[in-house]
């Protein structure tokens, strides 16, 4: 009863949203986000008195200030608005939780659930036991099954605890110093790109070990996955996919579509934009094998995983189509799709928000919504171009590791002049919406 309630506001819920205009989520949620920095903070520090009275010598002096630094840096994304608080998408997750929680009493009862306002489809669990999962998620995998899957994973990670032991690991081979305060003051970081996220991708890193961490999460986390009665490829199909990201998408952005969104009736389209930076000192053949690989893959080896599992559990060894999304994770697909331009406007990333909204654009999608994302995008590109400080918001150009689509795009915004993406900021902002 509970879920066809549920599954009926979700209807309603995307009637009202895709009738007009989409409306981005609200995030002003205060009081919320308050109370779950204050809990989160709490614990944390007993984690912390908790890892001193278990472990002595450097252990004990070194841990407790990785998770003090990752608390911190935790309390700063929530401080930032990185996370929604009670959005549609708890609800799923929260049912799949209990779903898998059902024949599996391992599943530590604590969890709390946060979602990310990040593009990438990735999660992670805290040793407090809260979950981030982020939005990409929902836009990039296929269905109910696929998702609980990647649940089921991190949940393999959480209950080996994995990361305590990544970190464990770090200590004795003298690496945590250099990491932990090094990267959260650099400013050569990407600035989004804080300690937690430098120190996941550690943990996450290539290397026999971690491969077998991965390993390990991947076969721990199909039999929690199994003995919930899920669809069992659905842990492989989702594995696939997610192999399959790039942080910039591949599509191919046409010529046309430059002429088509850029020819002013005050500012008619220069081909001078479109001109490209002289790279031929480059050999490009070298590189064309690595061309699309603008990627931060979240979990390297994926054939080796899907391989390792094909062999421990041999029902997985037939291949078997997508599954296709249940229509309440056909809303919440939606919902993440019109998220992407929020979120990248969230991290700032406008060059890519620019990227991104004009292939929405030459799909045809949602013309009124993706014309107002590209304004504001602008509007921050001027300011930035005004400041000095473009490079912060705009890739440069780098053929080595970047597709030919995506060079002709940074060559295009670069060489606009500042009056020139005023115009454009102006037309798209005001002209339009
Ligand atoms: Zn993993």
């Amino acid at each position: 009863m509970i879920r066809k309630f549920t599954f009926f506001l979700l209807l309603m819920f995307s009637a009202i949203f895709f009738a007009q205009i989409y409306k981005p989520l609200d995030t002003s949620d205060y009081a919320q986000r308050k109370e779950f920095a204050r809990n989160y903070m709490a614990n944390n520090e007993l984690l912390i008195k908790d890892l001193k009275s278990k472990y002595s010598g450097k252990a004990g002096s070194e841990l407790p200030k990785i998770y003090k630094e990752l608390g911190k840096d935790f309390d700063d994304k929530v401080k930032n608005k990185d996370f929604t608080f009670n959005s549609v998408f708890d609800a799923k997750v929260k049912s799949l939780i209990e779903r898998l929680r059902k024949n599996n009493p391992q599943i530590p009862q604590n969890l709390k659930i946060l979602i990310a306002k990040n593009n990438t489809p990735n999660a992670f669990c805290f040793a407090d036991g809260t979950f981030v999962i982020n939005m990409g998620l929902f836009s990039w995998l296929n269905n109910d099954d696929q998702l609980a899957s990647v649940i089921s994973h991190e949940l393999g990670h959480k209950i080996t605890e994995h990361t305590l032991k990544a970190f464990l690991s770090m200590i004795n081979q003298n690496q945590t110093d250099k990491l932990v305060v090094q990267n959260i003051k650099s400013n050569k970081v990407n600035r989004n790109q804080r300690a937690f996220d430098v120190l996941r991708d550690r943990i996450y890193q290539k290397g026999a070990k971690n491969r077998k961490q991965e390993m390990e999460a991947d076969s721990l986390g199909y039999v929690v996955f199994k003995n919930s009665n899920f669809k069992k490829n659905e842990f492989i199909n989702a594995l696939k996919r997610l192999e399959d990201f790039d942080t910039i998408s591949p599509r191919q952005l046409n010529v046309e579509t430059y002429k088509k969104f850029f020819n002013l009736p005050k500012q008619e389209f220069n081909d001078k934009w479109l001109a490209k930076e002289d790279f031929s000192l480059y050999n490009y053949n070298n590189f064309n094998n690595k061309l699309n690989k603008d990627s931060l893959k979240s979990h390297p080896e994926v054939t080796l995983r899907i391989n390792n599992l094909k062999k421990i559990f041999p029902e997985l060894k037939n291949e078997v189509a997508d599954e296709k999304a249940s229509e309440s994770y056909a809303i919440l697909e939606k919902i993440a799709r019109m998220e992407t331009l929020p979120n990248f406007y969230h991290s700032e990333d406008y060059g890519l928000g620019i990227y991104t909204s004009l292939q929405f654009l030459q799909d045809g999608e949602e013309e009124k919504y993706y014309k107002n994302w590209l304004g504001k995008c602008f509007g921050k590109i001027y300011e930035a171009r005004k400041n000095y400080n473009l490079n912060r918001y705009l890739d440069r150009v780098d053929p080595k590791n970047q597709s030919e689509s995506y060079q002709q795009f940074l060559n295009f915004m670069w060489n606009l002049n500042l009056d020139e993406i005023k115009n454009i900021a102006d037309y798209y902002q005001y002209k339009e919406s």
